[in-house]
Order: structure tokens, then sequence, then C-alpha cells
């Protein structure tokens, strides 16, 4: 057997599965399509490339997104101390320079000495040697030859859904006479720019966004939406004060002179020199030429230069349930036509949703892909874990209706000391935080990789 694990796929769960691979003294080859070729959503030349919003969500215990990210910040992820090296002013988020943050991934796996990295495509797993391993990382826009290899040859169920990218503007193009930074009720430091809309300005803005014009999308509105990525216009198609109570919300964002607002807009940092601002929530299908005339209606934004625009994109991931095991390694290979290789699946294409979800889960395959080749059991975390419970829905998800999931405490297993403990509604926080505690106290007394 070639003790060679290849890695399909340079983005946040194959980079991630590279370097842990590797950690563990296993050689790995990585192949990464880009810059030959790169996805519509793609535009950088380097590994660990955020396609979207630059934030990994909250850090507070009382999240399961931020408890997911306390874990492999403990088992030793490279993604998660490349996004503390990296990390820009974002309140109660873990936001970080998307340049920066791609550099640093790019280097570190250019460093390792375990590690190649090959610049081309990969059409179909049988281009790869035979009895090796296989990590299969292409990401939810997995270039089509592979895909079709995929779904056609091994059988797997693939389905595709849009999703939707927010404009990022230029902050000198950003009228700071009217906008004003602030951060939501004075919780922390004031990282937002915050753009005021009284009622007028926001019945104005709303009529435009249901009017304006889209790029085209066939069949868009038949298709799922990425959770928390629902483009701006969507959500104003469906009511008027839709947005009012999405990111558009003004309570806690009060003028500086104390006055009250009816809507506002934010936009968030989006690199460490703060030169670029996304704005937040407002992932868009509109035609480029309409993102500046109706974006450029918002107060403080007349202006605006826009350094990206908003994009929309497909996106695919497999039927994993009963396909994969809790280690995102898939259980019948030779059934599903891989021949004697051991394959894995790792990232937003296993049904993972969200750009530290797919870290994750790449952190479970390197990891688990390396200790068969050294002939180690593997590590199948507990349900009582972020990153176990986030496997286990995966792989074992009971319902008809498999879609892709981001971490929350929905998924997460409780103790029966914790579930007997009986928490009130108003202790929620505590009732979390208790759930985080346990997780943790898991992670470490299993982690010794
Ligand atoms: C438009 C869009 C917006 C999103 N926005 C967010 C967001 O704001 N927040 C969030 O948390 N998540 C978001 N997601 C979901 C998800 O978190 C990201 O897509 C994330 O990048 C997934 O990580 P990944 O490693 O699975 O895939 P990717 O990061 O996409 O990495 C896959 C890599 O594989 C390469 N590749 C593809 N096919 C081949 C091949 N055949 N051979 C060799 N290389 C190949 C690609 O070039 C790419 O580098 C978004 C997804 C999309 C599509």
């Amino acid at each position: 057997m070639d003790k060679k694990i290849y890695v399909i796929g340079g983005g946040l769960a194959g980079a991630e599965a590279a370097y842990q691979a590797a950690r563990l003294g296993v050689s790995v080859v990585l192949h990464e399509m880009k810059p030959n070729k790169k996805s519509p959503a793609h535009s950088l030349d380097l590994l660990g490339e955020l396609v979207c919003s630059n934030s990994f969500k909250a850090e507070d215990l009382s999240t399961a997104t931020g408890l997911m990210k306390e874990e492999m910040r403990r088992m030793g992820s490279l993604n998660i101390r490349i996004a503390d090296e990296t990390r820009i002013p974002a309140g109660g988020a873990l936001a970080v320079d998307r340049e920066l943050f791609a550099e640093k991934i790019t280097k570190e796996i250019k460093e390792n000495p375990n590690i190649e990295i090959r610049y081309e495509e990969v059409n179909s797993v049988d281009e790869l040697p035979e009895n090796t391993t296989v990590i299969i990382a292409t990401g939810p826009l997995t270039s089509e030859g592979l895909l079709g290899n995929l779904s056609k040859q091994f059988g797997l169920t693939k389905l595709n859904f849009f999703d939707a990218a927010a404009p990022i503007v230029y902050r000198d193009s950003i009228n700071m006479d009217i906008a004003f930074m602030a951060a939501r009720y004075n919780k922390g430091t004031a990282d937002y720019i915050n753009c005021p809309m009284n009622k007028e300005q926001y019945l104005a803005f709303c009529e435009a966004l249901v009017n304006a014009e889209t790029a085209e999308v066939h069949d868009f509105d038949k298709k799922m939406l990425y959770e928390g990525c629902m483009p701006i216009e969507s959500m104003a198609h469906r009511g008027t004060d839709t947005m009012r109570f999405g990111p558009l919300k003004p309570v806690g964002l009060d003028n500086p002179d104390g006055s009250k607002n009816y809507a506002v807009v934010q936009l968030r940092r989006d690199d460490t020199d703060g030169k670029m601002y996304n704005i937040v929530g407002f992932q868009t299908r509109l035609k480029f030429s309409e993102q500046k005339r109706v974006f450029g209606m918002i107060p403080g934004l007349e202006n605006a230069e826009f350094a990206r625009y908003g994009v929309m994109h497909k996106n695919t991931y497999i039927k994993s349930p009963g396909v994969l095991d809790r280690t995102y390694e898939v259980t019948e290979s030779e059934k599903l036509g891989f021949g004697n290789r051991r394959v894995y699946f790792a990232g937003q294409i296993t049904g993972v949703e969200g750009y530290m979800e797919s870290a994750n889960s790449g952190m479970v395959a390197g990891i688990n892909a390396a200790r068969e080749i050294l002939g180690e059991e593997k590590l199948i975390l507990p349900r009582t874990t972020a990153t176990g419970a986030l496997a286990a829905y995966v792989a074992e998800y009971k319902g008809e209706d498999f879609q892709p999931m981001g971490m929350n405490f929905g998924i997460i297993e409780e103790t029966e000391e914790i579930a007997k403990r009986k928490f009130k509604k108003k202790d929620k926080k505590e009732h979390r935080e208790a759930i985080s505690e346990y997780a943790l106290s898991v992670i470490e007394e299993l982690w010794n990789v």
C-alpha cells in the first residue's frame, strides 16, 4: 500500500486535512486547480481562500460556533491558528484579513516538508495512484469534470443550489458625515460603519430593491438558498419589514446625537488596513450596474466605490448519510467504484455548511486518514462535542431531506448530568456554557494526537 495521502482541493478543508495528516508524519500530495483554473467565486491564486464574508462567526462559548472553534484551537487546527494570527476587530466575532489569511495558509502548506503541492485539476479519482488514500475536498464549486465523474461513476446523489456573496466597498468612498462608527448597544469596540435610514429612505430603498434587475439565474427561486446567505433582494421581496428585522435592524444603533433610526445598514471591515468594508447581509444577485444604483441609495454610500460586487454561484454537496462514516470516510469505497483506494470527503461537499465547519471536517478527515495509514485506531469524537456532533450529523442523519448543516446546539448531545440540571429558558446562556464546558473537557481528555 502506497502510504501517501492525495488531497484534492486546497480550500479550507483540503489545506486543513493536508496539514493534519502531515503533522502526524504522513506524506501528502495536495492537488489544487488554482491558479490555472478558478471557480466563478474564487479570485485569489492562494490556498485557503474565503469566497464571501471574512467572518468565522461568534467566539463566545455560549454559541455553538464559538465552541467548535475553541475545540479546533485545542486540537491544533491550522485554520484557527492562522485566523487568530490574522484577526481584525469585529466585535464578538472572529473575522480576518482575507488575503493575509490565505497567504499564511499557503505559506504553511508550501513550507511543510511532508506536503507536495501539485497545481493541477483532478477530473477523476482514477487519475490518482491505486491503493492509496484520497481526500476529496473540492468544495461547493467542485469543477464540472470531477463532479460529473463523482455523480455518474460512483452514483453519489448530488444536490445543487445557489449561493450569494456580499459586495465590498472602499472605506474612503463612504460618506462619514452621514455614516458613523458604532457597535450595537455600544458593546465592544465601535468596529462597524453604520449607515442610518429614516422611514422614507428605507421604503424607497426597499421598493428599488424589489424592482431592480437581477443577473440571469435559471430556476433560482425553486432552488434552496445557503442559510444566512439569502440575497438581500429576496428578503425585500418577502415583505417591507423583513430587512428591518434582519440585517438592517436598527436596535442598539442610535445616532451619535442619541436619536433613533428606522433602519441601519452595517458595514464590516474586510482587511487589516481597514481600506475595504463589506456590506453585512447584502449577498445579492443584482446586476452590477443595479448594485451601484440601488446600494448607492443607502445614506453614506451615495458615492461608494465597489472593490467587489456581490455574486451568485452554484453550490453542490453529496448525500453523505450512509455513504460516509463519522470520520468522513466512504464506507463502501469499492462498491462505489473507487477501487482499492480509501476515500474520504471533507468540507462543504460533505454537507457541512460554513467556513469553519468545512475546516473542522478537514481536520477530522486528515487526522483519521493518517491514523489509518499509521495503523492506529480511528478517532471518533462523541456527539457531546461540536466536532463529533457535526460528523455524526453528516454520517448518520436519519431524515429524508439531508441539507447542509452549520454548527448549532441542536445537533450537540447533552449529557444526562446536564439534562438533569433542568436549566430554565431564561438560563439559556448558562445552559449552553455548561454544554461547552463539558465538550471541551472531553476534547482535552481525548486529544493526544
Ligand atoms: C458563493 C459562496 C459564498 C459562501 N459564503 C460563505 C460565508 O459567507 N460564510 C461561510 O461560513 N461559508 C460560506 N460559504 C460556504 C463554505 O463555507 C465555503 O464555500 C467554504 O469555502 C467551503 O470550504 P471547502 O474547503 O469545502 O471548499 P473551498 O474553500 O471552495 O475549496 C475547494 C478547493 O478545491 C479546488 N478544486 C475544485 N475542484 C477541483 C478539482 N477538480 N481539482 C483540483 N482542485 C479543485 C478549488 O479551486 C478550491 O480551492 C459560501 C459558499 C459559496 C459558494
